[in-house]
């Protein structure tokens, strides 16, 4: 999941964009979906990245790759219990 106060980091939803975990590389896009998990009078956003490879409650932190631009490394953390963030 990708925290929304961090979204100006991303590229904007729907653009590809490489995303690098260990010796894993792939394409990869922004992606958001219209929730209402606070109730109808409460319409947001959610926006997500597709990575197989997590669990839900996984950590992770998701990094500029300095070295290549438009390039970015996924760094998975320990799978301490995170609720699903609403933006
Ligand atoms: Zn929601």
């Amino acid at each position: 999941m990708v925290l929304k106060h961090r979204l100006s980091f991303f590229p904007m939803v729907g653009r590809v964009f490489e995303l690098q975990s260990g010796s894993t590389i792939r394409e990869v896009k922004l992606e958001s979906y219209h929730c209402e998990c606070r109730g109808p009078e409460a319409p947001h956003d959610h926006y997500f990245v597709r990575w197989n490879e997590l669990k839900k409650g996984d950590r992770v932190l998701i990094q500029r790759d300095k070295k290549k631009a438009g390039k970015y490394i996924l760094q998975l953390h320990s799978t301490v219990a995170q609720k699903e963030f609403c933006g």
